[in-house]
């Protein structure tokens, strides 16, 4: 360890560049350390309140007044700060103005309040700076991903024994991938999908090789297409982009107002497609957690329709997939184990930090259709990770869902996905008791919407028809829209805001939308929420109606 040693006896008079080594390898004086150590002390050991006395604390600073403080383009020719001023900047001049996704009172977005261990571990997998494209660059860690994407497997498959003994550490088989996010896990999905069903055969070397024009000459088709929920998320549209068969040919198959698929138009839509013979059928997609509602397709009668036409069956499980880790609820998910392949999302229910998406496949060699290698790092027969993903270097962040796993075992993710669901219940039952608000989706996991709705156009909505109704529901969408901004503005809670179809009315509705995970929020808090909301329609949206 002498070359540490050297730099840190580096004189007063130190050049440029002894001065830069010597940041590169310590902090600066004992000073800064001090107010480090301050600050970063208030981070390991008190993160809630920390957060709750330093982000977004500030109200409503319009956005284009903060964008003029971020206008100067140049880098800076030398240093500009200390690192203590660096910190001092993000906690008393950025944060404030970022969003308290951590509060309890924030409740409308997947992204919310994470357990503070998991800070510490994601400060370790920076520190270890581990790069798991490839053995040599992380070495157990690899293997140790390898045995994570394993257990979650397990979680979803619950296949035999011998099964994941074989499997675990094979360095000829892929259980599952590390993502960057439920989008990237989701096209991995369907690009593995695609290359399979539009594979290498007599005189074509496969899609992956030859480009999708060859592949549809060689199978004599015009189109390829994967089906999915009119409510199933967006990313599954980018990914008919990026994989050319155009997003056009992501299916929307209908669904009722939760958002699930009809079982019926699913069958005569693969019906179609299959009598003109002109059109391959790559997948077709379940969600399991719709992200608007919550709500669960029916995977079952999915998988059996998908398995007697032979299609690739997706469960998008970005946000649902952890309640598998709960006793009670696990059932909700029932049948995605048939799958062929599931997405789930680290830092949404398994509440890791940003980000981490993963997905598995149930036929451990099925990642082969994706498969590639390079002579310099990643070499047939390896383990190294970077063989079938679509990313190159990548974070070890399975140390830290590894850690999790051991902090909270399955019980503790369970209790939380209990705490959530539950609570989405009881909120939905204050909902259906105040006059003035009306549920719109109720709550099948932790997710529900509503909107608020006066008592006397609830009476009005009854009687009136046609383009009479259609106007009465044009200003209950106004209201929404205007209850929910000026609660955000205001700062002190958050519900997100959506639109969706019901069979009953001609046009989307505008509703609230309340995702539960954090398990700081109580009932108490929601009813406050309703509360404000009530207090904002009467001062602000009263002469609206
Ligand atoms: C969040 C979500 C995604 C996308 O995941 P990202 O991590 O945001 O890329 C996909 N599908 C569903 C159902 C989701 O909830």
């Amino acid at each position: 360890m002498n070359y540490l040693k050297q730099a840190k006896s580096f004189s007063k008079t130190a050049t440029e560049w002894d001065k830069l080594v010597r940041k590169f390898i310590c902090y600066e004086t004992q000073a800064d350390k001090e107010k480090l150590f301050f600050y970063m002390q208030q981070i390991l050991f008190g993160l809630q309140e920390f957060l709750h006395d330093h982000v977004g604390v500030t109200e409503a600073i319009d956005l284009k007044k903060l964008a003029l403080s971020y206008t100067d383009t140049r880098i800076s020719d030398i240093p500009q700060k200390k690192l203590t001023e660096v910190i001092s900047e993000i906690i008393d001049e950025i944060a404030p103005h970022a969003v308290n996704v951590s509060s309890p009172y924030f409740v409308g977005h997947m992204t919310a309040a994470i357990p503070s261990f998991m800070v510490i571990l994601k400060a370790l997998v920076a520190a270890l700076n581990q790069n798991v494209v490839k053995l040599e660059t992380s070495k157990v860690v690899s293997v140790i991903e390898r045995q994570l994407a394993a257990k979650v497997h397990r979680l979803i498959y619950d296949l035999d024994e011998k099964f994941y003994n074989d499997n675990v550490q094979s360095v000829d088989t892929t259980l599952g991938c590390f993502t960057e996010g439920g989008t990237a896990a989701n096209m991995t999905a369907l690009w593995v999908a695609r290359n399979t069903a539009l594979g290498p055969k007599d005189g074509f070397d496969g899609v992956e090789k030859e480009g999708l024009f060859s592949a549809y000459k060689a199978y004599d088709i015009e189109r390829a297409v994967v089906l999915v929920s009119q409510r199933g998320h967006y990313s599954l549209t980018k990914a008919g982009g990026i994989l050319g068969i155009g997003n056009s040919n992501i299916v929307r198959v209908a669904s009722d107002c939760d958002g699930t698929v009809l079982i019926n138009d699913l069958k005569e839509k693969i019906d179609t497609f299959t009598r003109d013979r002109k059109t391959k059928i790559l997948a077709v997609v379940g969600v399991a957690g719709t992200t608007e509602t919550g709500h669960i397709d029916p995977l079952c009668e999915m998988a059996d329709i998908c398995r007697k036409n032979n299609i690739h069956f997706h469960v998008d499980a970005a946000w649902g997939g952890p309640t598998l880790t709960s006793e009670k609820y696990a059932k909700l998910l029932k049948g995605i184990e048939l799958a062929d392949s599931v997405t789930i999302d680290g830092h949404k229910q398994f509440y890791m930090p940003m980000t981490c998406g993963m997905v598995f496949f149930k036929d451990p060699k099925h990642m082969d259709a994706v498969a590639y290698y390079a002579k310099y790092i990643i070499r047939k027969g390896s383990v190294d990770l970077g063989i079938k993903s679509i990313s190159g270097s990548k974070e070890a962040n399975s140390l830290i869902l590894h850690g999790a796993f051991e902090l909270l075992g399955k019980r503790g993710y369970g209790m939380l996905i209990d705490h959530g669901i539950e609570l989405a219940m009881e909120f939905a039952e204050e909902i259906r008791k105040r006059e003035n608000f009306q549920l719109v989706t109720s709550p099948k996991l932790n997710i529900l919407t509503y909107r608020y709705c006066p008592t006397r156009i609830k009476q009005d909505l009854l009687s009136r028809t046609g383009r009479e109704r259609a106007e009465i529901q044009e200003k209950l969408n106004e209201i929404n829209i205007n209850i929910q901004r000026i609660q955000r503005e205001r700062g002190k809670s958050f519900v997100s805001r959506t639109a969706l179809k019901r069979k009953e009315d001609s046009e989307e509705i505008v509703v609230l939308r309340a995702v539960l995970m954090n398990p700081l929020t109580n009932i108490d808090i929601l009813k406050e929420v309703l509360d404000e909301q009530e207090e904002i329609f009467e001062k602000h949206c009263k002469s609206m109606i």
